[in-house]
């Protein structure tokens, strides 16, 4: 007996399992076979269908692959009826005019939610100037997972209800109507815990008021200043991109865990923000500051800790933290290194996504050694319980990192383990003479890793 007369002695349903497995593509290739197997095909529950794979032999015309892969669709949920579904995937990357139609988009999705979809999964680049509008029922008792994006209008023909839905994620996606829209939908989802949002590039409401009490991971990136209120109880990990002049008014985050901070910087910006003028702007958000004073694990992208030296502001001590990493680059100081060290008692791991940074008396901290490093041995380091440094982006041909990795071995006292990553993999770094320098801690272990560090 060969393989396929076994597989075709399985029944019907179970063959639909098997089809529910893989890609919508391989899955569809089976319903050539035989009317039986068209049949099998129907009851796929797994859709994943991308307009650039999963029509067989796409041609170049892309408007005829369009109008094809559209009629898939359309046949394909026809020929499925009303049997339930549990994955739907639509991607597409088209312009709007040469693409997919709106109504067919619309249609499709009105289906699977009607269907009890589990796991909606949306992402559809519109790049046409009028940005369609898609008019939904979100009011769902099944659906668990939802991605929406992106550069299209949702507009809702009644209120939201979405109480199994544990995962969200908008990607520039625009709501008719209400502009606290994404507040109401988190008041809507009563198990949500991970969300994940991108702003779209039209102008939403300035304040930002969101609340969940069964949120843990958040990501979320602005492209404008915002006024933000977050009331997150059991939030555990946050992440922020957030724009020049952002206030931070009331920011209630008791468990985080890891807080990652990124900051938005436009054309224009970088060179005021490099200056001795960069005090001239004020960041208020020292309600965020003081709200993630409590995490275990922080990352500061490298404006956002320029801009908290310049900004004069008083940080918290930060007692819990055990994990700091810190983003480097060639336009930023080291200014605020001296003072987060000093206010982390308890740090144990740091990291330094690279070591390049501006040098100049007044932006270098004593947490380097690149400004009169044979003159000047305080430092901050002296006195910190860190065992464990990382440092990725390493360049072996400089001497400024050669220096840095020189004061970090002199001062840290506690140092059990660094770990270096190489910025160029065809420049090995030369491991036997880091092992020469003078080490404040005689036993520490250096160790070349080839592969990124860890955040
Ligand atoms: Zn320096």
């Amino acid at each position: 007996m060969d393989a396929q007369d076994t597989i075709s002695r399985l029944p019907d349903d179970l063959l639909g399992h098997i089809l529910s497995s893989l890609s919508t593509k391989q899955a569809a290739s089976t319903s050539v076979l035989s009317k039986r197997w068209r049949n099998v095909f129907a009851s796929v529950y797994n859709l994943d269908l991308y307009d650039r794979e999963s029509i067989r032999e796409a041609r170049q015309d892309w408007r005829e692959n369009s109008k094809r892969f559209t009629a898939f669709v359309s046949n394909l949920l026809i020929l499925q009826g009303g049997s339930s579904i549990k994955k739907f995937t639509l991607k597409s990357h088209v312009g709007v005019r040469d693409g997919l139609d709106p109504a067919h988009v619309q249609s499709w999705i009105c289906n699977v939610l009607e269907r009890g979809v589990v796991d909606l999964d949306i992402f559809i680049t519109f790049l046409g100037k009028i940005q369609p509008v898609f008019t939904l029922n979100l009011m769902s008792e099944t659906l668990v997972k939802l991605r929406l994006g992106r550069w299209f209008i949702i507009k809702l023909c009644q209120d939201v209800s979405l109480p199994m839905l544990r995962k969200l994620s908008l990607y520039s996606v625009d709501f008719d109507g209400d502009s606290n829209f994404v507040g109401k939908l988190l008041s809507r989802c009563y198990v949500l815990e991970e969300f994940d949002f991108e702003e779209s590039v039209k102008h939403g409401p300035v304040q930002i008021q969101w609340s969940s009490p069964s949120l843990k991971r958040l990501r979320i990136r602005f492209n404008y200043a915002r006024e933000f209120s977050f009331d997150f109880p059991n939030l555990s990990f946050f992440e922020i991109l957030y724009d020049l002049g952002s206030k931070f008014v009331d920011v209630k985050l008791d468990s985080l865990v890891e807080a990652r901070l990124n900051h938005r910087l436009h054309y224009g910006e970088i060179w005021v923000t490099t200056y001795r003028n960069a005090g001239l702007f004020h960041v208020d958000s020292i309600h965020l500051i003081n709200a993630i004073s409590n995490v275990r694990v922080l990352h500061l992208s490298s404006v956002v800790h320029e801009l908290l030296y310049f900004s004069s502001q008083e940080l918290p001590m930060f007692d819990s933290l055990v994990c700091l990493s810190i983003e480097s680059e060639r336009k930023r100081g080291w200014g605020i290194l001296p003072l987060l060290i000093k206010n982390n008692p308890n740090l144990e791991t740091l990291i330094f996504k690279g070591l390049k940074h501006r040098l100049t008396s007044r932006t270098c901290g004593d947490v380097c050694g690149c400004i009169n490093s044979v003159f000047n041995r305080s430092s901050c380091l002296s006195t910190s319980r860190v065992k464990v440094l990382e440092i990725s982006g390493y360049r072996e041909d400089s001497i400024e990192d050669l220096n840095t990795m020189r004061h970090f071995l002199a001062k840290l006292p506690c140092l059990e383990l660094v770990k270096i990553c190489a910025a160029n993999i065809k420049v090995p770094i030369d491991i036997h003479h880091l092992l020469t320098l003078p080490r404040a801690s005689p036993n520490c272990k250096i160790q070349v890793i080839h592969q990124k560090t860890s955040e």
